[in-house]
């Protein structure tokens, strides 16, 4: 499904993560003529690193950002509605664990406050529990100096990949280009004016020139790279910061909010996929995104922060980690007083650049990133993506397929009465899904990298499929496994387990 690209455009749009789909999708929508591309997989950037909430962030309350938790959440119930088979409510529990009085009285004014701002909510409002219905549904969790829990919903997205590939589905559908594996190089400029742009697609290493009137930078943590790139001049515009996730055996069956007693700071140990995930850190991370990945140091300051509240955890299996850089709009201090609101301004003159941002709000930002186009552009149709349904997002069979599909799920259904569940799927990603790799299946067109065997048992299935729709010979067979095996196994660096895949 992977299309060159072809003008002349409107809009280009550099980075294929969730905010620059959601940027292709709108202007899609508006009638304009869109071109993205991406240098790797769709959503495989920072947006494949999060932690899947989709939240105000009880957090930033704290920071007395409350237009940015209000944004996020009128923005999550518009995403229950768009989006139902991706995004699932999730009850949060602040367990108070010998914290002091004045704590438990902050949380209190913290929960009335999450819930004043989230006053068109559809979830249930916060309450209290004893300790009997704290430890009733968390077992786990330690009842020394246990003082009751605070409870609140929020949202999550299981595969925040599939959101980010919806809106792009949606925006070819309505006449958007759309190339992976495409790497931006170089702008080429008239007075200034950004007019072009010079990129290399990374799988024929073949140059061309992607013409539009007006471009967007979308590319997240690697943003100062990119402008730097474009504009010739050094960039210091975003702070990076890593944060990682482990995941272990399932121990949770609520979404925990604890803080650490190592420094204070909130993380979360939550049910996802099968697993418990806990994360994330937040350190200052100027290294090149592409290389970010968990570190010993990382997965034991997880652990210690975890032990008061949840003893147990280090006799747990750890399966895997992930990590993904955060871009922040730049200010001095720690790391995590940093604001996460996202700013949007022309960077380079013709070009617009989202700073910041999380995917929570992606459909707002990309709404205001735009409306800036549009307004250049002279485009005056307004935005729909507030209301009109992602492509999945409506009527969903209640199987596997639906809820990773949704309304799409018999398309994927037919496909399976001649090839099987695992064959129809492979064929679905490759035909209408712009999927080229067997990484891209089995990490970010369905959850199978996810599973305790991160997908071993059908892989050379997906594999055989995908080799019969690109007529792949053995050489490119063992070549596309051993990119998978890598990019799985990367996952486990510094953990004492072993690859289940084998060789
Ligand atoms: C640890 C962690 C936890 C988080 N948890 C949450 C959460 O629970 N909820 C939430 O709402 N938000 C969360 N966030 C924030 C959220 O993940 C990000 O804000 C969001 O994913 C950013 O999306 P993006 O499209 O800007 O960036 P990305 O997804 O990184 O997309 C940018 C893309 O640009 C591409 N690119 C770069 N250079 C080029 C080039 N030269 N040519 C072409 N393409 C290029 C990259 O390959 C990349 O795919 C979290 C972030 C982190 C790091």
């Amino acid at each position: 499904m992977s299309t060159p690209a072809q003008g002349p455009f409107d809009v280009a749009i550099i980075g294929g993560g969730i905010i620059g789909a959601g940027i292709a999708r709108d202007l899609s929508l508006r009638g304009a003529r869109v071109a993205l591309v991406e240098k790797g997989d769709l959503g495989g950037g920072t947006t494949s690193g999060s932690t899947r909430l989709i939240h105000g962030g009880l957090r930033y309350l704290e920071m007395l950002d409350f237009a940015l938790v209000r944004m996020d959440l009128r923005e999550r119930e518009i995403l229950l509605r768009i989006a139902p088979h991706l995004i699932k409510p999730l009850e949060f529990r602040i367990p108070f664990v010998g914290q002091s009085a004045w704590f438990r009285t902050k949380m209190r004014i913290g929960l009335m406050l999450y819930d004043a701002l989230s006053y068109d909510r559809s979830l249930p409002g916060h309450r209290f529990l004893d300790n009997a219905e704290t430890t009733a549904d968390e077992p786990a969790l330690t009842t020394k100096n246990l003082n009751g829990a605070g409870s609140y919903y929020d949202a999550q997205v299981r595969l925040p990949e599939r959101l980010c590939l919806e809106n792009l589905i949606d925006a070819a559908r309505h006449g958007a280009t759309v190339q992976n594996y495409t790497e931006v190089i170089a702008a080429n400029k008239n007075n200034g004016k950004v007019e072009s742009l010079n990129i290399r697609n990374l799988e024929t290493g073949e140059e061309s020139t992607l013409h539009a009137k007006v471009f967007i930078n979308a590319t997240g943590a690697w943003f100062d790279r990119v402008q730097q790139l474009l504009g010739n001049t050094p960039s210091r515009r975003i702070r990076t910061t890593k944060g990682i996730h482990l995941t272990c055996a399932p121990m949770v069956q609520k979404a925990n909010v604890l803080f650490s007693p190592l420094d204070g700071r909130l993380f979360f140990v939550i049910p996802l996929l099968g697993k418990t995930w806990i994360g994330t850190t937040d350190t200052d991370f100027p290294d090149d995104p592409t290389q970010v990945r968990a570190e010993a140091d990382d997965i034991e300051y997880l652990l210690k922060s975890v032990e008061p509240f949840f003893p147990n955890i280090r006799k747990l299996p750890i399966y895997s980690t992930n990590a993904g850089v955060r871009a922040l709009v730049r200010q001095d201090g720690s790391e995590s007083s940093v604001s996460r609101m996202h700013k949007i301004e022309e960077t380079l003159p013709n070009m617009f650049s989202v700073l910041g941002g999380k995917i929570t709000g992606y459909r707002a930002i990309a709404e205001e990133a735009a409306n800036a186009a549009a307004t250049r552009l002279g485009i005056t149709a307004p935005c729909r993506t507030a209301t009109e349904l992602l492509p999945g997002g409506g009527q969903a069979p209640d199987n596997h397929f639906g809820a990773l599909y949704g309304s799409r799920a018999p398309e994927v259904e037919a496909l399976a009465a001649a090839h099987g569940p695992i064959g129809a799927q492979a064929r679905f990603a490759a035909r209408y899904e712009f999927c080229r790799h067997l990484d891209d299946f089995l990490l970010r067109r369905t959850e199978y990298a996810f599973a305790h065997d991160l997908g071993a048992s059908i892989a050379r299935e997906a594999l055989d499929a995908l080799s019969d729709e690109f007529q792949w010979n053995d050489a490119r067979r063992e070549s596309e496994w051993a990119t998978y095996r890598r990019a799985a196994n990367r996952a486990h660096t510094d953990l004492p387990i072993e690859c289940p895949l084998p060789g």
